[in-house]
């Protein structure tokens, strides 16, 4: 399955409505000769070699289901779908790969710790729900074995284990103050391997507390020409449940150089711990 593409399903439908604004009701271009086997005409009967838009996803395929994806005429007169192949394999778990966190909507395979008198999952949740957003970091599934999925916000939201949450700012400071904040904190979560600065050095944490952030990197859109996985290797970023004020999901990076709270765009994929619900 094509993740990028799904990725992309909002800005596409935005430009396919956009196109029929401006396609609607055109002239068209006569011609004999048809692109991709479409022989629609236009309203007033012309027809013209039909120029396709890319592939999107109008129905994502699951582990049980195949899927959908349209493409359509840039001058908007037609439509063509073709199937995309159910998931299967590692994506779908379930008889397949252990010990994988969250598989079944259960933590029972989940690493945990308790710190403070909360218990937290001390890995990334890797479950792949049957709706919502999730990607593995440059869509490749040896990824989200080492790293866990990274999820939307919304998804985030849902994705939690029976008897979990995904936490919200406050449990962030209490684990904060549990490891002793500051500088040192930081060191302190981090797993003590996999962790690069951005020269390429080693920048492992000391694990005290079994917490073992990982390095996942996120899946961006702040970019204009993204979205972009990146920073795999040098930097973590969680979700919490927390809005802020300016409408965006309050998150956690833990990079080389320390802990940062930020506001992830709700469309980006981050990383996802969640605690016990008591
Ligand atoms: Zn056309």
């Amino acid at each position: 399955m094509n993740f990028f593409t799904f990725t992309k399903l909002k800005r596409t439908l935005l430009m396919l409505t956009a196109v029929f604004w401006l396609g609607c009701g055109g002239d068209g271009n006569p011609s004999n000769n048809n692109n991709g086997g479409g022989t629609d005409s236009t309203g007033n009967n012309t027809t013209h070699t039909h120029t396709w838009g890319e592939w999107s996803i109008t129905t994502a395929p699951t582990c049980t289901a195949s899927g959908v994806e349209t493409r359509s005429c840039t001058q908007g007169d037609t439509t063509e779908t073709r199937e995309i192949p159910q998931l299967t394999g590692a994506a779908c778990y379930y008889g397949g790969a252990p010990n994988i966190c969250g598989k079944d909507g259960t933590a029972d395979s989940c690493k945990k710790t308790e710190i403070g008198g909360v218990t937290w999952l001390a890995e990334n949740l890797n479950y792949l729900l049957e709706s919502g957003n999730s990607w593995c970091y440059d869509n490749d599934e040896t990824n989200c074995d080492i790293y866990g999925r990274l999820y939307d916000w919304e998804t985030a939201k849902t994705v939690c284990p029976t008897g979990w949450r995904l936490p919200d700012t406050a449990d962030w400071n209490r684990l904060d103050e549990a490891t002793g904040g500051g500088g040192s904190r930081n060191e302190k979560l981090k797993s003590t391997s996999g962790w690069k600065n951005s020269y390429g050095e080693s920048a492992n944490g000391t694990d005290d507390f079994g917490f073992s952030a990982l390095p996942g990197g996120v899946f961006t859109y702040a970019f204009t020409d993204g979205p972009f996985f990146q920073m795999k290797g040098s930097q973590g970023y969680w979700w919490t449940i927390t809005e802020r004020s300016d409408g965006r999901g309050d998150s956690r990076y833990i990079v080389a150089i320390g802990l940062i709270i930020g506001g992830g765009i709700s469309d980006d994929g981050l990383s996802v711990r969640c605690i016990a619900d008591n």
